[in-house]
């Protein structure tokens, strides 16, 4: 998609979604780095109801690690996968300890050798915490930037290296929240509110539906 186009859609997104960041509820950067884990194949809401109780007592790796993989799991049953996640956290944060005193890594290649922690986590991290150009690209992110035809990919990963390198330099901050929070709210898998949708005008989707 051309510059001048992808920037009126950005525009149109940011007066749809003037505040976009995280829906995640979080109070330090290893409590996000958590979220984020949680949060695969789950909703923000649903890691946000789980983690209101368990944030209050881990705040930290040293106190995720005295939580413990099955007192864990009771806090985040409501989560699919938990049984995995819960094991994938104490490792992670035993790891977290021992290699990092305790802190998050902030290399890439770091952060995704991490129990838990693939591309789209980490870039999310990236993203919000390190405020790094990253757009992670999660199954709303993927739909929407191939349905308007900012980029024209098979797979998540090759979608975020072609947003990486087409996105207008001062939308790759915001990109990821914006193409998310338009996916949950208009742009849904199974029926886009397109009549309703502020760049209609240039999406692609759309333009094929009124041939
Ligand atoms: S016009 Fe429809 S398909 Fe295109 S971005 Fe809007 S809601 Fe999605």
């Amino acid at each position: 998609m051309k510059k001048d186009i992808a920037n009126k859609v950005f525009s149109s997104l940011l007066k749809l979604y003037p505040n976009p960041k995280t829906e995640l509820k979080y109070i330090n950067k290893f409590t996000f780095l958590i979220s984020v884990v949680l949060s695969a194949q789950a909703t923000d809401v649903s890691v946000n109801i789980a983690t209101k109780k368990l944030f209050k007592i881990a705040k930290n790796p040293q106190q995720m690690i005295q939580v413990g993989e099955l007192k864990l799991k009771k806090y985040i049953k409501t989560i699919g996968l938990y049984n995995s996640k819960a094991k994938n956290i104490i490792l992670l944060s035993k790891i977290l300890l021992d290699k990092y005193k305790g802190k998050i890594p902030t290399e890439f290649d770091e952060l995704t050798s991490l129990p838990g922690v693939g591309n789209k986590t980490a870039s999310v991290y990236q993203n919000t915490i390190l405020k790094l150009p990253r757009i992670a690209v999660d199954t709303h992110v993927f739909r929407v930037s191939n349905r308007i035809g900012l980029v024209n990919r098979k797979t998540p990963d090759l979608t975020q290296q072609a947003l990486e390198k087409t996105v207008p330099t001062k939308w790759l901050m915001s990109a990821h929240h914006l193409l998310i929070l338009h996916g949950r709210r208009l742009c849904k898998s199974q029926k886009p509110l397109c009549d309703h949708c502020l760049i209609k005008n240039n999406c692609k989707f759309y333009r094929h539906l009124n041939i």
